[in-house]
């Protein structure tokens, strides 16, 4: 699965995948490199958000396309494997490999990168009381405990929704818009209330900007009986064994208020790994850390360009697939 008509996809998640499948539907010879032991990234750690029907949340794509790949005589699997240098020159990218079989070294005509980007990690913004404050859990915390059948919260809880954390706020976390985290917490929320329906959720947000471009949804919500409070709370503090989230209400001022469980909904960071893969590889990072989406003989899809959804990972996935043919074929 190497030469230099070949790809190398440099990462298993959404994009890797549906990078990788894409290649292999087209009978591009593709080699996907993953340093878990398991494709499919972080996507495939979300929780299905199903309500009384499909959602739509894309957390079973990256299974599916992991299927698609396995399955395909042109693309080979290496997990916990890892990229260690590689050399690139005008007929394609000499990569040397750690693999559980040793070291490797092989031609590609191209590489993608899609090695995602990492949740933001609330604790460092310890107003928010992350890892602190009990009854304090992130996003990711909630759909991996939801998926893995240990969420408990009671049935009548009161649950508040934080959003923006680690975005938006330059001092604690990244400056831009994570783009996936309004459509991704109303979905959860929802999902948790299906099983829960006396459950009360107050969603705190500064903007509602659903990638999926259902604008009314949030007001749908909030007239199903969700509280919709636009205000950016200051502080997640401890109140009578219970978290409370002191915040600016927009009618009323400073406003204090208990809960049974405060989810801080967290947006995504550039790739920790970003600038010494991208040395390696001799490409340039944005200037927040994100790949650049083509550069040359090295291209990068997924959520390492920059936040983005399961869905529109997918999409450049396959679309960056169909590029690295183009540049296979000359064109
Ligand atoms: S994981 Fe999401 S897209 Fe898949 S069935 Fe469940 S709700 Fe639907
Ligand atoms: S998508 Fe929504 S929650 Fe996420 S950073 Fe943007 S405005 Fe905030």
């Amino acid at each position: 699965m190497s030469g230099s008509n070949s790809v190398l996809v440099i990462g298993g998640g959404a994009a890797g995948c549906a990078a990788a499948a894409e290649l292999s539907r087209r009978g591009t010879a593709v080699t996907i490199i993953e340093a878990a032991d398991r494709l499919g990234g972080l996507a495939a750690l979300h929780c299905c958000k199903s309500t009384s029907r499909c959602e739509r949340c894309d957390a079973c794509l990256p299974r599916d396309f992991e299927r698609e790949v396995r399955g395909a005589s042109a693309a080979r699997v290496l997990t916990s494997s890892n990229v260690i240098d590689a050399m690139t020159d005008d007929d394609g990218v000499l990569v040397r490999m750690a693999t559980p079989d040793g070291e490797v070294e092989e031609r590609f005509g191209v590489v993608i990168v899609s090695i995602g980007a990492p949740p933001f990690d609330p604790s460092l913004d310890p107003r928010l009381g992350y890892g602190t404050v009990k009854g304090v859990l992130s996003s990711l915390d909630v759909d991996r405990a939801v998926r893995a059948g240990t969420f408990s919260v009671p049935d009548e809880a009161a649950v508040a929704v934080v959003q923006c954390v680690g975005s938006r706020d330059a001092r604690h976390g990244a400056p831009y818009c994570s783009k996936a985290c309004c459509k991704y917490a109303l979905k959860l929320a929802r999902h948790l209330q299906t099983s829960r329906p006396r459950m009360a959720v107050t969603f705190f947000h500064m903007d509602w900007r659903p990638l999926d471009g259902d604008l009314s949804a949030l007001s749908r919500w909030e007239a199903d009986g969700a509280t919709v409070i636009r205000s950016r709370p200051a502080e997640v503090f401890q109140k009578d064994g219970r978290p409370a989230v002191r915040y600016a209400d927009p009618a009323d001022g400073p406003k204090e208020e208990a809960f049974d469980l405060v989810m801080l909904t967290v947006g995504m960071m550039p790739p920790e790994s970003g600038p010494s893969l991208a040395a390696m590889l001799r490409v340039q990072l944005d200037d927040l850390g994100f790949f650049i989406p083509a550069q040359g003989r090295v291209l990068a899809a997924g959520c390492c360009t920059g936040p983005k959804d399961i869905d529109e990972s997918v999409k450049e996935g396959i679309a960056t697939a169909g590029r690295a043919v183009a540049i296979l074929e000359g064109r």
